[in-house]
């Protein structure tokens, strides 16, 4: 569901946005006692792989170059383990916290100098669809662009069916709130009863001002909320990045592309609010690092990949922050008994 929400901790957001978002609060206010019982239907679930390999191929959005990823399925307990071809075989790495070597307009993952560019979209859609154990094997440093949103992985992905394993997936539930905040810009987590985003950007460009999205995250909303919403990026910067050996693959087959007035791309936007979606799809992917699905509340404003990794590497750091559960649905939770009453 899309609604731009106040929560408790956006009582410390400027101004602005609490005037942009307080028309719909009422919606979320109002629903709420719906919402958190239906909040409560997470069950514990089996781990899940992926039924048959999946190869994607295409280019890199910040090499340019030609790149292919190919997953396979894996044991239980395996966790997301990507292997990097770097031409003297393969790097072999877990997708987790100390694997985060680079957050400059894309998360890239990395041991001993062998570099896996762009991780985020694809991490998002094994989050998405709840894939918890595959191999990635890498080839050209990058995983492809594609159309530059997680549809085509969840697709795919789809089709080669998702497999239940004979364990259990245990989660993370965050006990007590984690924040990473860089001046107007933070990004926070809370105890939450599921996964749920709260997220709101201001470009301050004519085609897209503040946006927000508020939603609780399971494979339904993300596939059809998320999922499809692509990268996007603003004519003006396209030069110096490329200087700087970034999105040297970018085109309008792979991004939203604004001058400073509008939107460039022919075919438009995919939802209105496609912008704000994007960066939910980023922070999922990006949240994904921790190794094992999270249930907690995200509240993010201006945040990145920078920020997002380092909200990921603090919960690391912070084990009294969260604990470790086979079954996420809330244990003697007061305000479950206070709705269902
Ligand atoms: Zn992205």
């Amino acid at each position: 569901m899309k609604i731009a929400a106040i929560g408790p901790a956006f009582a410390y957001s400027t101004p602005v946005y609490v005037a942009c978002v307080a028309g719909r609060a009422k919606v979320f206010t109002r629903r709420g006692a719906v919402r958190r019982r239906r909040e409560m239907e997470t069950v514990s679930r089996n781990q899940q792989t992926i039924g048959e390999p999946v190869r994607f191929e295409g280019i890199g959005l910040h090499t340019g170059e030609a790149c292919r990823l190919t997953l396979s399925p894996a044991p239980v307990n395996t966790g997301v383990e990507f292997h990097a071809r770097n031409g003297h075989g393969p790097v072999r790495f877990a997708a987790d916290p100390e694997a985060i070597v680079e957050t400059r307009l894309a998360t890239t993952l990395g041991r001993n100098g062998t570099k896996v560019r762009t991780v985020e979209h694809f991490l998002a859609a094994l989050a998405g669809l709840a894939i918890d154990n595959v191999i990635a094997e890498v080839e050209g440093g990058e995983i492809p662009i594609l159309d530059g949103s997680a549809d085509s992985f969840v697709r795919r992905i789809e089709h080669a069916g998702i497999v239940s394993q004979s364990e259990a997936q245990p989660y993370i539930r965050v006990l007590s709130p984690v924040s990473v905040v860089e001046g107007d810009r933070w990004v926070r987590i809370s105890p939450a009863d599921r996964l749920r985003v709260t997220y709101v950007i201001d470009y301050g460009h004519p085609a897209f001002g503040v946006q927000g999205y508020d939603g609780v995250i399971t494979r339904e909303t993300f596939v059809r909320e998320i999922a499809p919403a692509r990268t996007f990026g603003f004519l003006r910067d396209v030069e110096e990045m490329k200087r700087r050996g970034l999105i040297r693959g970018g085109s309008l087959e792979n991004a939203i592309v604004l001058d400073d007035r509008e939107v460039i791309n022919k075919e438009g936007l995919r939802y209105e609010d496609e912008f704000v979606r994007h960066k939910v799809l980023d922070l999922i992917g990006d949240l994904r690092l921790l190794g094992l699905p999270i249930v907690g509340h995200v509240e993010a404003q201006k945040s990145g990949h920078d920020l997002n990794t380092r909200l990921v590497q603090a919960l690391a750091r912070t084990p009294s922050a969260w604990e470790r559960v086979e079954d996420p649905s809330p244990r003697g939770d007061r305000s479950f008994s206070l709705s269902s009453a």
